[in-house]
């Protein structure tokens, strides 16, 4: 679609029945948030109040970081904080005071919740404020969840940016917040197209510092980068900004409806739009047209992981060329998932939540061409013959708009052609 008229209503899923399951499921907890949420906020400190486990967790898939000026840590919560037997707030406000002041640099602290504070029910909304009155104004102390209990691991980005919303001022000002942590490169990428519309007054949350000129209100609008961001989105439209529905910027068509939802806002020329993204447009079809090659004719079916199951299955199935067996998603947030239903095609099953056992039948049964799942169920399914991708992958990649269409179509065409290879001498 070339012009930016609002696009007439499609079918596509929206009516498709979704497959409701409850059971046990397997994915990351939020925590994993704080890997790609650290790098972006620069001036933030993530202090997890957790058990030994999750500070393992964070420094195993932290990896490297750790050796690096760290902006995470772990306060153990003990046994005896675990049994009661401690004041953990005392504790807490000592590690913190610690902290602070060894660490002028940081201007935000975010005490993040982990599975073990929710089971003692450690009530860390009021160790923040406690704490934010105590360390005001140097620091501003947040709380958010990164808990793996009954969530999914993209929700800590999610709860991160809801706990922030609050605290932003208050401004009347006309402008366009983008909403999404996504890597340096790419942000700009972003912002040079909103900007070559004539958008000027642009805000990014995060921003990379907590002193960055950022307020909300009634005429604020703004767009969603990632799908998983249903709480923050409840946060901004409770500060009265106002959210711009659209597909997400995956693959060429996501992109440019993306854009599209802003420039029509924003009432953009229809030429100074075309003048803007018919170069990058153009080179994101070529390059997905080269990279999605293998994909052609391939089915594909996504276990619950990421939340990007939807957005991604319909690049799959739009631009790759690839069948959808069964989109599964931890949640289907309604409003905004609604462009993304109505644009895939019907024909597959739609699942959100996870009874483990059943979809994997359900899987075993379809014999996909490529399955994407997390990583605690890649290895038996590959151990069986079935050519998988990690969910997680996709969210630690750069994979947004124009310039990144063509690797994404990459990370689902390697595995599959790799697959075809092996056959291939097998055949020999
Ligand atoms: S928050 Fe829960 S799931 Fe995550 S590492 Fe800690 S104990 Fe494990």
């Amino acid at each position: 679609m070339n012009d930016l008229t609002p696009p007439a209503p499609a079918a596509g899923c929206s009516a498709t029945p979704v497959l409701k399951e409850r059971g046990q499921h397997e994915v990351f907890c939020g925590l994993t948030g704080i890997i790609w949420l650290h790098r972006k906020m620069q001036d933030a400190f993530f202090l997890v109040i957790g058990s030994r486990t999750c500070a393992h967790l964070l420094q195993s898939a932290a990896g490297v970081m750790i050796f690096a000026e760290p902006r995470f840590g772990t306060a153990i919560l003990e046994e005896s904080d675990l049994a009661g037997l401690a004041d953990a707030h005392e504790e807490l406000d000592r590690e913190v005071s610690k902290l602070l002041s060894r660490r002028s640099d940081i201007r935000q602290l975010f005490l993040v919740g982990s599975c073990p504070s929710e089971v003692i029910k450690l009530d860390l909304a009021r160790a923040a404020e406690r704490l934010t009155q105590k360390h005001a104004p140097h620091v501003r102390v947040l709380n958010y969840s990164g808990s793996g209990i009954e969530t999914t691991f993209t929700q800590g980005e999610d709860a991160c940016l809801a706990a922030m919303v609050p605290v932003l001022p208050e401004t009347d000002r006309r402008q366009l917040m983008l909403v999404g942590a996504l890597p340096d490169v790419v942000e700009d990428q972003m912002l040079d197209l909103v900007r070559g519309m004539g958008i000027e007054d642009v805000c990014v949350l995060p921003a990379p510092r907590a002193e960055a000129e950022m307020g909300v209100g009634e005429n604020t609008v703004y767009a969603l980068t990632q799908p998983f961001l249903g709480d923050t989105h409840a946060a901004l439209t409770r500060r009265g900004a106002r959210h711009l529905p659209a597909p997400f910027p995956f693959g060429e068509e996501g992109t440019t409806a993306w854009l599209q939802a802003i420039a029509r806002e924003f009432d953009v020329p229809q030429e100074r739009f075309e003048a803007v993204t018919a170069a990058p447009r153009a080179r994101a079809r070529k390059a997905v047209a080269r990279a999605a090659q293998p994909l052609d004719g391939k089915s594909v079916f996504f276990f619950p992981d990421s939340q990007l199951e939807l957005p991604l299955a319909r690049f799959l199935t739009r631009e790759c060329g690839m069948q959808a067996v069964e989109v599964g998603a931890p949640f289907i947030h309604s409003t905004l998932m609604r462009d993304e239903l109505a644009l895939l095609p019907d024909g597959q099953v739609i699942s959100e939540g996870q009874h483990v056992d059943k979809q994997l039948d359900r899987c075993r049964a379809a014999s996909p061409d490529l399955t994407v799942c997390g990583l605690g169920l890649a290895n038996p399914l590959e151990a069986e013959g079935l050519t998988t991708k990690w969910a997680i992958e996709l969210v630690f990649t750069p994979v947004h708009f124009y310039e990144q269409a063509g690797d994404l179509a990459s990370l689902f065409a390697r595995p599959v052609r790799r697959k075809d290879l092996l056959q291939l001498e097998a055949a020999e």
